[in-house]
C-alpha cells in the first residue's frame, strides 16, 4: 500500500492550533492586551465592534517590531520571550509560547502597524487567513497597533458557534478587566462601537479597582496583605455585607496573571465562612506573589490554570490572612453582634415561630431514603435482611415509621388501612379532597425539600422551589405582559450601585421592570433609585434580585429566542421562589400545591424541568412485592 501520511500544511496547522488559542473575540483581546503589556506599553487601547466580531483593536505605545521582527511574528512557534525550556520556569512575560498571532493570522483578516522608537518609519502588513496580502511602509507612531477583522470568516462553524453580542461583549469585558486590574501602572482605555466604555488611569490598586467597578466599591474594600517565605499576599477583599448573588467580583493573580483556582477560592469562602448568606459569594482582589519556580503556567493552552507545587500551604496561608484581615478590620465581630437580620432570615420567615423538631426516623424502614444503605455498604446485605425480617414480623410498625412526624395533626388511627382505599375510592371533581384537608393533614414535607400530597390515584412529590418558580413566573409574566401591576410604594427611596454595563442592562429592561411593579425614580451614571416595588419583592432583597436578573442576562440568554418579558419573570421567580431547605407551614403547604395546580403549566418549570412526580397505589403495592 501506497504511504499515506502526509505533513500538513502551514496554514491548516495553524487553523487547527487556532482552535486551541482562539474560541472567541475575548480571546483575542486577551492575547492582543498581553503582547501589548509584554512590549511595556504605557497607554494601552482597545477598539471593540459588533462584541468584537468585526473588529478587535489594540494599540499600544510600547517598543514595536522591526521589519523582519515585524513579519516574523505571525510564525508559529515564533517568540521573542524565551529561547529554551528553561526559561518557562523564569517567566516574566504574558506571552511565551509565539502562537497567538499565527493562530488569529490563520482565521481572520489583520491589519499591523509598528514602528520602533529609533527608526524613521514603520511596518505595515496585511494578512488574510495566514497569508500575506501586503506589506508597506508607513508613517505611525513608536508602538504597535493590531487590528483583527472579520474573525473566524474562514470557520463559518465556529463564527455561528458564537453567542449573542451582550454574552460575546461579556466576554471582552470580563478579560478586559482581568488584564487592567493585574497593571494598574497602565493607562487602558476600552471604546465599544465608537463610545468609551472604560478610561482607567494610571494609579494605585484600590484606585483601579474603583474606576472599574464604581465609586461606591471603595467603601467595600478590607485590606488584605501578607509576607511569608512562600507566598506574598497584597489586595482586598469585599466586606461581607457587600457579597454578591454572582461570581462576578472574584480576581486572583499569581504573579500579574489572571488565574482560575477553585482550590484557593475555597481558601476564601472558607475565611468568610458564617459571615455572608449561603448563595452569595465574597468579592476579592488578590494578587499573590510566588516564587515563578513553584508555579507551571504551561498545563493550559489559553493560560488561566496554573499547577502550583505546594497548594496546600497556599491554601492555609491565604484563609489564615483574609481571617486576619476581616478581624482586624472589625468586620467579624460586628456581624457577629450587630447584624443585619436579614443576612439570616430566609425570605418570608421573619417573626415566625420556628417549627418543632421532627421524630427521629429509623432510617432502614424508610423506602423513600436509602443513605444507610449508600453509606454502609459493608453492612449493606444485613441491614436489608434485618429491615425485611423486621418488617415480616411487625409490619404495622415499620409502616407507622414512615409516618412519623405526620401524625401530630392527623386525626387517623395509627393502624387504619382502610384510608388508603376510601381516597382511591372517592370521586370528586377536584384532584384533592378539599374536605379531608379541613380534618386532617393532607400533605407533608420532606427534608425540607420536597411537599408529598395524597391524591385520589395515590400520591404527589412536590419539587417546592421549582414549584413554586413555576407559580411565580406565571404570576409575574401576566403582570408584565398585561401591564395592570400594582407597587408598593417606599417610605424611602432606595439607591442602588451598578457598574455602567450592569445599569445598561437594567436600563434596557426597564420597561418591563416597571411592568413589573418597579418604580425608577432616577438613573445617574453608576446608580438608581427606586421608588415602588412589585408587592411580593421584600425590599432587602431587591439588590440581589437585580443583580441576579443582570446575570441571569449575561450568561443564560441566547440571542434568538430572547424575550426581556420571560427572561425577567424567569429571573424574578428564580429569585423569590421559596429554596430548598425552607420549612414550610402546613397552610403554606397546601397554598403552594394549590397555586401549582392553577398554573397554566403546573408540571414543568419555567426552565422546563419536571415540578412533580405522581407515585399510584398501583406503582407502590408493585414496590412491596
Ligand atoms: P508570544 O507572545 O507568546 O511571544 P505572540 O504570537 O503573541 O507570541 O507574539 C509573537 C511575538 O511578536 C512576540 O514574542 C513579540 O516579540 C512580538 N509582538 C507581538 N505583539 C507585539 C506588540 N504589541 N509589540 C511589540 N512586539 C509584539
Ligand atoms: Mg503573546
Amino acid at each position: 500500500m501506497a504511504d499515506i501520511i502526509q505533513l500538513l500544511p502551514d496554514h491548516v496547522a495553524n487553523q487547527i492550533a487556532a482552535g486551541e488559542v482562539v474560541q472567541r473575540p475575548a480571546s483575542v483581546v486577551k492575547e492582543l492586551l498581553e503582547n501589548a503589556i509584554d512590549a511595556q506599553a504605557q497607554t494601552i487601547k482597545l477598539l471593540v465592534k459588533d462584541a468584537g466580531k468585526t473588529l478587535v483593536q489594540v494599540i499600544d505605545d510600547g517598543v514595536g517590531m522591526s521589519v523582519t521582527d515585524a513579519r516574523l511574528s505571525f510564525e508559529r512557534h515564533a517568540t521573542s520571550k524565551i529561547r529554551s525550556a528553561e526559561d518557562l520556569f523564569q517567566l516574566n512575560t504574558k506571552g511565551f509560547r509565539g502562537e497567538a498571532l499565527a493562530s488569529i493570522a490563520a482565521i481572520a483578516h489583520v491589519e499591523l502597524k509598528t514602528k520602533q522608537e529609533q527608526d524613521e518609519v514603520g511596518t505595515a502588513i496585511t494578512i488574510e487567513g495566514s497569508e500575506v496580502v501586503n506589506q508597506d511602509v508607513v508613517v505611525t507612531p513608536k508602538g504597535t497597533s493590531i487590528a483583527v477583522k472579520h474573525l473566524f470568516f474562514n470557520i463559518p462553524a465556529r463564527r455561528n458557534f458564537l453567542k449573542s453580542n451582550t454574552v460575546e461583549t461579556r466576554h471582552i469585558t470580563d478579560e478586559f478587566q482581568r488584564v487592567a486590574l493585574a497593571h494598574p501602572n497602565i493607562n487602558f482605555v476600552m471604546y465599544h462601537n465608537g463610545s468609551e466604555i472604560f478610561n482607567l488611569p494610571q494609579s494605585n490598586y484600590r484606585q483601579r479597582i474603583v474606576n472599574i467597578f464604581g465609586p461606591k466599591t471603595n467603601e467595600k474594600l478590607v485590606p488584605v496583605n501578607e509576607d511569608t517565605d512562600v507566598l506574598k499576599i497584597s489586595g482586598f477583599v469585599g466586606k461581607p455585607e457587600f457579597a454578591k448573588k454572582s461570581r462576578g467580583e472574584q480576581f486572583f493573580f499569581v504573579n500579574n496573571r489572571f488565574i482560575k483556582s477553585a482550590y484557593l477560592n475555597h481558601a476564601i469562602s472558607a475565611a468568610f465562612d458564617g459571615l455572608i448568606k449561603d448563595g452569595s459569594h465574597a468579592s476579592y482582589f488578590l494578587n499573590l506573589e510566588v516564587n515563578p519556580q513553584t508555579i507551571d503556567i504551561n498545563i493550559h493552552p489559553t493560560k488561566t490554570e496554573i499547577k502550583f507545587d505546594d497548594e496546600h500551604t497556599l491554601y492555609a496561608i491565604l484563609r489564615a490572612s483574609v481571617k486576619h484581615s476581616l478581624g482586624q478590620f472589625n468586620i467579624a465581630p460586628v456581624l457577629d453582634f450587630d447584624r443585619d437580620a436579614n443576612l439570616d432570615t430566609p425570605y418570608n420567615f421573619t417573626g415566625k415561630q420556628a417549627s418543632s423538631p421532627v421524630i427521629e426516623v429509623d432510617r432502614s424502614f424508610n423506602p423513600f431514603n436509602d443513605d444507610s444503605v449508600k453509606t454502609t455498604p459493608v453492612t449493606k446485605t444485613k441491614s436489608y435482611a434485618s429491615s425485611f425480617s423486621n418488617r415480616k414480623e411487625t409490619p404495622t410498625a415499620s409502616w407507622e415509621s414512615l409516618y412519623v412526624g405526620l401524625e401530630s395533626k392527623s386525626t387517623r388511627s395509627q393502624h387504619d388501612f382502610s384510608e388508603v382505599t376510601f381516597e382511591s375510592e372517592e370521586s370528586t371533581v377536584s384532584m384533592f379532597d378539599d374536605e379531608q384537608t379541613t380534618t386532617k393533614q393532607s400533605t407533608y414535607q420532606l427534608h425540607n425539600k420536597f411537599v408529598f400530597s395524597a391524591i385520589k390515584s395515590g400520591m404527589l412529590v412536590i419539587d417546592q422551589y421549582r414549584a413554586h418558580q413555576r407559580v411565580l413566573y406565571e404570576d409575574f409574566l401576566k403582570h408584565i405582559t398585561v401591564k395592570d401591576t400594582v407597587s408598593q410604594q417606599l417610605l424611602f427611596p432606595l439607591q442602588l450601585t451598578f457598574t455602567k454595563q450592569e445599569l445598561d442592562i437594567i436600563a434596557q429592561l426597564k420597561g418591563d421592570l416597571e411592568h413589573a411593579g418597579f418604580v425608577f425614580q432616577d438613573f445617574n451614571p453608576d446608580s438608581l433609585e427606586i421608588i415602588g416595588l412589585p408587592i411580593n419583592v421584600p425590599e432587602s432583597e431587591v439588590s440581589i434580585i437585580l443583580e441576579q436578573l443582570i446575570s441571569d442576562v449575561e450568561h443564560e440568554v441566547p440571542d434568538a429566542h430572547f424575550s426581556a418579558a420571560d427572561l425577567l419573570a424567569k429571573s424574578l421567580a428564580k429569585s423569590l421562589a421559596i429554596k430548598s431547605g425552607q420549612t414550610l407551614s402546613q397552610t403554606e403547604q397546601e397554598h403552594l400545591v394549590n397555586s401549582l395546580f392553577a398554573c397554566k403549566e403546573p408540571n414543568v418549570s419555567p426552565n422546563n424541568k419536571p415540578t412533580f412526580i405522581t407515585m399510584t397505589v398501583d406503582e407502590l403495592d408493585k414496590k412491596f412485592m
